[in-house]
């Protein structure tokens, strides 16, 4: 396995919408591993193929390693011990609920910034599992954010475009630090 570079904003991959998976072969069940491997690298719970640099319709998570709602130093606290990485292919939110919440959101693309997000606090997904099978779940709580910012990641779009206006404003001077290469990575800010 290894820990692959993590693209930042202002990065035009970013922005790419991704194609659909077909077939799976070892190639893939690699690529998802190493997104993995990534992932916890730099203490994220999410990463989508396009963070990595790769315009396929995959990405991986895993809130099983969240300890309940600690933070310490505004982080999410987590178990080592208790990781379990989910592997989504094609994922398509099929419906998603009117009620909403807002909450800090975070991205491994974006280092140094957290700001509140409104999310629909449950969602339908459609996707194909890494034995190219389709299902569809329900999700909720922390696991139906995670993957509705995972989700926008496959279609181009980033946290910061769903902020109110004044909120977006505040984080310019930042986005404008991280497309310049001033802020350290996530893999960086995870080695303390
Ligand atoms: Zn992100």
């Amino acid at each position: 396995m290894a820990v692959l570079p993590i693209r930042l904003y202002g990065d035009s991959v970013l922005r790419e919408k991704t194609r659909p998976i077909e077939k799976v072969d070892d190639a893939l069940r690699q690529l998802a591993a190493d997104m993995g491997e990534t992932m916890y690298a730099a203490n994220g719970i999410g990463l989508a193929a396009p963070q990595i640099g790769d315009t396929r319709r995959l990405l991986v998570y895993d809130v099983a390693q969240v300890i309940g709602d600690k933070r310490k130093n505004g982080k999410r606290m987590r178990d080592p011990g208790a990781r379990h990485l989910e592997v989504v292919l094609n994922a398509e939110v099929i419906e998603s609920s009117i009620e909403d919440e807002r909450s800090e959101e975070g991205c491994l693309s974006i280092p140094g910034l957290e700001a509140p997000v409104y999310r629909s606090i449950r969602i339908k997904m459609r996707f194909m599992t890494l034995d190219g099978e389709w299902r569809e779940e329900s999700y909720s709580g922390l696991t139906a954010r995670v993957l509705q910012h995972e989700i926008d990641h496959l279609d181009g779009i980033l946290f910061v475009d769903r902020l109110p206006p004044n909120l977006r404003e505040e984080a310019t001077p930042h986005l404008a630090k991280v497309r310049r290469g001033e802020v350290p990575s996530a893999l960086e800010l995870a080695e303390d």
